[in-house]
């Protein structure tokens, strides 16, 4: 109703009280008796609207006249409209749910404190949760792995995590999680078996055939050495046979690469790490390096910080180094120099070859440690080059929590470096008083 109207209505009501009032002879009361009875009025419309909207229980709007019937109205439309936009919206959430609970893929849902909120049916599958004990609960104090605490508090979910379930061992369970809202985490999980075992069987299958190779690769070397012996008159044969010792070397080398490859790639991380005097693996490196180095003209330096020692596992330290020690010398013309340094800061310990070779080109960086990847493949395998080196290096770093790096100028050299975190550390005095 319009104001026009509401004043129209008021003008008649008093005109219609004062001319009541005027013939019985108290306009003054008529006029105040009349105001009066629209102000219960009021206060009986506003009572009622009140009661109305505190039972909120979706009932038809109360009878009403005048103004009263217009805010009534509005008021029901408003509210009818709510719970629509209400309706609708649960009907997404609950078809979301749905849908979730319905994904062959685990799905946990995990508050700011790390409690878990929400899971689906894969979950439960996977990890064994109950519902309602499990709810709340802190999603470490279920998944007790360390690796997955360490992974869970890190809260660098870029790459994903593989473990086997708690629950059932023969089952390998990939793990990814994504922050969103208010520091909450979105756990999706999913079972990587068949994969795994698929890998298994692949890294099976290459570390036996290797195996298998080495005793009639012995057998074929050490005929080729005794014919060399006996050739000495057949120039043609000789020559011949130097090739084939040359070849059957490489083979040998590769051989040796690949299982140690697979011996690598089996675990992740280091069952047996022991205190490494990198100096003096280092010293060794630079003996067996220095043999080649002075036939290519090469000279090499060697920089040692020999206030820490490395915790991890010598052997597979020396190959990697070695291995990028070597590259330098391969890589690099004649009368080169090669830089090889070790020195622990804030940030941890670190190695580095640098050499004055070749460099490699920017897009080739990334997939240098990918198995048989070469730049040039004629220089590689001329220099006795397996294709392998990369990749053990790149393994030995993972199993030591350490990361390569690689910078490279094509013509002017490059620089290879392993970075170690500061856990990996021991005092040199700490560790010989212990
Ligand atoms: P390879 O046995 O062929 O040396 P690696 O895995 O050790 O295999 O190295 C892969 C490739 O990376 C090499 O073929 C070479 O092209 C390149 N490379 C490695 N180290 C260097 C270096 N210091 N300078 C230039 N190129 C390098």
């Amino acid at each position: 109703m319009y104001l026009s109207q509401q004043l129209k209505r008021l003008a008649l009501l008093v005109t219609a009280a004062m001319a009541l009032g005027w013939l019985l002879g108290y306009p003054f009361v008529a006029l105040s008796l009349a105001l009066l009875t629209l102000l219960a009025k009021s206060i009986y419309q506003q009572q009622r609207l009140l009661h109305w909207l505190k039972k909120d229980d979706g009932s038809e709007v109360p009878e009403a006249s005048g103004s009263w019937e217009d805010i009534y109205d509005s008021l029901y439309h408003r509210l009818k409209g709510h719970r629509q936009r209400e309706a609708q919206l649960k009907s997404v959430i609950d078809r979301i749910q749905e849908s979730t609970q319905a994904l062959r893929d685990g799905v946990v849902m995990i508050d700011s404190n790390g409690e878990i909120d929400w899971w689906n049916r894969a979950a439960t599958r996977m990890l064994g949760l109950k519902r309602p004990d499990d709810v709340g609960q802190a999603i470490t104090n279920l998944i007790r792995d360390p690796r997955f605490i360490r992974y869970f508090d890190q809260r660098d979910y870029t790459d994903p995590l593989e473990l086997p379930a708690t629950a059932n061992r023969q089952l390998q369970l990939q793990f990814t999680l994504t922050e969103f809202g208010r520091s909450e985490r979105l756990m999706l999980i999913r079972d990587v078996s068949r994969l795994h075992a698929l890998e298994r069987m692949r890294r099976d299958f290459v570390g036996n055939a290797s195996h298998e190779l080495r005793t009639p690769l012995t057998v074929i070397r050490g005929y080729l050495e005794t014919l060399q012996d006996q050739c000495d008159e057949l120039p043609l044969f000789k020559r011949a046979l130097l090739q084939m010792e040359g070849q059957a070397k490489r083979m040998g080398s590769l051989v040796n690469d690949m299982l140690m490859l697979t011996r690598l790639e089996t675990t992740d991380s280091l069952l047996d790490s022991s205190p490494v005097d990198v100096g003096q693996l280092l010293r060794e490196v630079h003996g067996e390096a220095q043999l080649l180095a002075q036939e290519r003209g090469h000279q090499i330096t060697l920089e040692i910080d020999e206030r820490y020692l490395l915790m991890g596992q010598e052997r597979e330290l020396f190959s990697a180094f070695s291995n990028l020690v070597m590259n330098a010398i391969k890589y690099t013309p004649d009368a080169g120099t090669i830089r090889v340094n070790w020195w622990v800061d804030d940030q941890g310990g670190h190695f580095s070859v640098s050499d004055s070779g070749i460099g490699i080109d920017a897009h080739h960086i990334s997939r240098l440690t990918e198995r048989f990847y070469r730049v040039d493949d004629g220089r590689s395998r001329a220099q006795g080059g397996t294709g392998l080196g990369l990749a053990i290096v790149k393994h030995v770093l993972i199993r030591h929590a350490a990361r390569l790096e690689v910078d490279s100028t094509p013509n002017v050299g490059s620089t290879f470096s392993c970075h170690f975190p500061a856990h990996q550390l021991r005092p040199l005095e700490q560790s010989s008083a212990g």
